[in-house]
Parts: C-alpha cells; sequence; structure tokens
C-alpha cells in the first residue's frame, strides 16, 4: 500500500502542494487530471524526491518518510520502489536504447552487465523494440523514444509506475502505440499514477480519478462518476475547457 500524508511543497512563496492526502492500493491505477500549474508534476516528482517536498509523509510499503528530515538512504529507498516516466522520455543520448534500459539496474541495483542485459532483452521485446536494442535515441522515432522510456521504468520492477504526461510531447501518430503500450503494461501488478491530458485515455485505464486545482485535490472517485457526474464545480469547468 501506499500512502501520500499532508504533502506539502513550496517554492520560494508559492506553495505548490498544498496537504495533499492520497492513499494507493497495490496495482490500482489512478490518474491525475488537472489545469496547468496546479502541482501534479510536482506531486509525482516529489514522491521520489526529484524535487523535495517540505512536509508530509509518504509511505510505500515497509518504507515510511518523513518529509522534514528524510535521510539519505530512505530517499534511495523511495527511488528504487519507483519507476519514473518522463513527457519528454530523457534517455541517455549517448547510450542505446539497450544501455539506457540497462542503466538503472548495474548502478542503482547493482546487477552484473549479463543480468542486466538479460533482463534489458526481455524488456526490449515487451515493448516491441528487440530489434533496436543497439539503435540510439536519434535513430528512433518518438513513439520508439518513449517506449525505450517506459521499458527503462519497468526494468526496475518498481512497486510504484509513475507517469507524467507520457504522450503530450509525441507528434499525434505515435501517441496510440505508447497509450496501447502503458495498456499493455497495466496488468494490475504495478502500482500506476499517470498524469495526462488525455481524458479518453483516462477514463478507460485508470481504477480512479484525482482531480487537482491550486495545489490541492478537489474530487477524486471512479471515472464513470468524475466524468459523468463531476460532484465539485471546478471540476465541473475544468472539464468543461477539455472538452
Ligand atoms: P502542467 O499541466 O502545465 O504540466 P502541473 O500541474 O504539472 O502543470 P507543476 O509543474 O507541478 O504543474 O507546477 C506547479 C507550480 O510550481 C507552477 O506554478 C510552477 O511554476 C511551479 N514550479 C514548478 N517547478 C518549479 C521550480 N523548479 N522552481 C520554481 N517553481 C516551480
Ligand atoms: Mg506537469
Amino acid at each position: 500500500e501506499i500512502d501520500i500524508k499532508g504533502l506539502v511543497k513550496r517554492f520560494g512563496a508559492n506553495t505548490v502542494l498544498d496537504g495533499i492526502d492520497l492513499c494507493l492500493k497495490p496495482g490500482e491505477r489512478v490518474a491525475i487530471i488537472g489545469p496547468s500549474g496546479t502541482g501534479k508534476s510536482t506531486l509525482l516528482r516529489c514522491l521520489n524526491w526529484l524535487d523535495r517536498p517540505e512536509g508530509g509523509r509518504i509511505t510505500l510499503g515497509d518504507l515510511s518518510v518523513d518529509a522534514a528530515r528524510a535521510t539519505r538512504a530512505q530517499i534511495l529507498g523511495l527511488r528504487r520502489r519507483t519507476g519514473f516516466v518522463f513527457q519528454n522520455y530523457a534517455l541517455f543520448a549517448n547510450k542505446t536504447a539497450r544501455q539506457n534500459i540497462t542503466e538503472g539496474l548495474t548502478t542503482v541495483r547493482g546487477w552484473s552487465r549479463a543480468r542486466a542485459n538479460a533482463r534489458a532483452d526481455e524488456i526490449l521485446a515487451r515493448i516491441g523494440l528487440a530489434d533496436r536494442g543497439d539503435s540510439y535515441p536519434a535513430a528512433l522515432s518518438g513513439g520508439q523514444q518513449q517506449r525505450v522510456g517506459i521499458g527503462r521504468a519497468m526494468a526496475l520492477d518498481a512497486d510504484l509506475l509513475l507517469f507524467d504526461e507520457p504522450t503530450s510531447a509525441l507528434d499525434p501518430e505515435w501517441v496510440g502505440e505508447v497509450l496501447d503500450l502503458i495498456r499493455a503494461i497495466a496488468d494490475g501488478r504495478q502500482t500506476m499514477l499517470i498524469v495526462t491530458h488525455e481524458m479518453q485515455f483516462a477514463r478507460e485505464i485508470a481504477d480512479r480519478i484525482v482531480f487537482m486545482e491550486g495545489g490541492r485535490i478537489v474530487e477524486q472517485g471512479p471515472p464513470a462518476q468524475i466524468f459523468g457526474d463531476p460532484r465539485d464545480d471546478r471540476t465541473r469547468a475544468f472539464l468543461r475547457r477539455v472538452g
């Protein structure tokens, strides 16, 4: 179980996360929606300490981290238990697809090169790139690069996969294949927290929709309720705007 309690993040005088409480069941798929600048990316980034929260508590299984006094070991623990898929893929340009996938396994996990390569080949097959392991990112399409980004996150077998608008940097022609891959891996084994502006996708993939605005969770519920019968005026206004 993943439990977020009272998470607070400030940038200077700007309170970007204003006490976020969110509990995820194992294998649950939760989509976060909401207006731009509302703290969605910051929430994801705080969960694996790409941004450092000022307050609150993050509990991932047997690891419980008090944000105000997190130790280095706890931060490493959070990073080990989470995989992050970035909007702009964030692949190493000077590494092949296979090396991008093995990097975390050899450095963070301490796996041998041979073991990591075997795992990478398994992952490359799952993401439909079995024959592109030796390609550098520049030689791959946007969709293929993002599939490598997803493969890299999957390879770590993390408890929690974090997706930050995984399709929003893609040319429209590549969106479908990336959404298909996320659907295929959303088999309920890994918990997923997905920030997306693809409402149709959110509706079909998520067990629960969380609507955020102004650094707070305004409303959450099953997709049918949030999209069909939103309770809060702000949710309604947002959904009207995004169509
Ligand atoms: P979008 O839908 O546009 O991606 P978002 O909901 O992901 O928006 P965030 O990126 O989390 O929003 O940003 C929330 C707020 O935090 C914004 O006001 C943003 O300007 C501010 N912010 C984010 N990162 C930083 C930073 N590194 N330094 C200062 N302010 C930041
Ligand atoms: Mg964002």
